[in-house]
């Protein structure tokens, strides 16, 4: 059977009931899922207990919610010890929730733990290619850096592709409006990325008008596939290769 790794599903920010999400995703062998702040990193965390072997959690504080990073860190350290990965953080200047500098001191912190821990990062990048990009090149990067939800154009793709970080596709390489996406992952090797749903967001085509969920993850894979031009079962075997190494699941 073609089994694919859902890197990056927010199952505790869903209404409805994670454990009906992962049994009728049969074909999705692992999950990720990444806390936005304290409380739904240890929701995360409860759901990977849950389902031990299948499901694992991250444990970070979103852009969004960067202003309380002095708050909430305290709370984070130990369950980010225990996960298998530091996330989700990053820069996010489009929304702009919280101010850039609380951002980019959260951000540059995470960072700095994942090096210390030895664990990947998930890094959500909104309007902030350069900025990311600058905080790579002086505090370190590798496989170990997983950008979350790629949505960057060939420019930045080849610019990050030599950082040697890990791309991660999620359902907007399946938009019409998607095309910069689409040529972006054209220039990426499919050994380097590894692909997510972003439950229960951004839904992929043809399911974009209702909630996500880890099932539809094969969505992204074959749109992946389409432009490779290789066979969906080719790019579920590498991306799950390298989700399974990245994660160490
Ligand atoms: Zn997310």
């Amino acid at each position: 059977m073609v089994e694919w790794v859902d890197t990056h599903c927010h199952l505790q920010m869903d209404t409805r009931d994670p454990a009906i999400l992962l049994n009728r995703a049969g074909h999705v062998r692992h999950v990720v899922v990444p806390g936005v702040d304290l409380a739904s990193s240890i929701a995360a965390r409860e759901i990977a207990q849950m389902a031990p072997g299948r499901a694992f959690y991250a444990a970070g504080l979103h852009p969004h919610e960067a202003d309380r990073w002095n708050t909430e860190r305290d709370g984070l350290l130990p369950l980010m010890e225990e996960a298998v990965a530091i996330g989700e953080t990053g820069l996010d200047f489009y929304r702009n929730l919280s101010p850039a500098e609380a951002q980019m001191e959260s951000f540059v912190d995470h960072h700095r733990m994942a090096v210390e821990m030895v664990k990947p990062l998930i890094v959500h990048c909104r309007d902030a290619f350069r900025q990311i990009y600058e905080v790579l090149e002086e505090h370190g990067a590798g496989p170990w850096v997983v950008l979350h939800c790629w949505t960057g154009g060939p420019k930045w793709s080849k610019r990050f592709l030599e950082m040697g970080v890990t791309f991660s596709f999620a359902g907007p390489v399946t938009y019409h409006t998607g095309d910069t996406i689409r040529r972006g992952a054209a220039v990426i090797p499919p050994e380097r990325v590894v692909v997510e749903t972003d439950a229960p967001y951004l839904a992929p085509e043809p399911h974009r008008r209702g909630p996500n969920e880890p099932r539809y993850v094969n969505f992204t894979g074959e749109a992946l596939a389409r432009i490779w031009g290789m066979e969906a079962t080719e790019v579920a075997r590498l991306t799950s290769e390298r989700a399974i190494g990245v994660f160490d699941l």
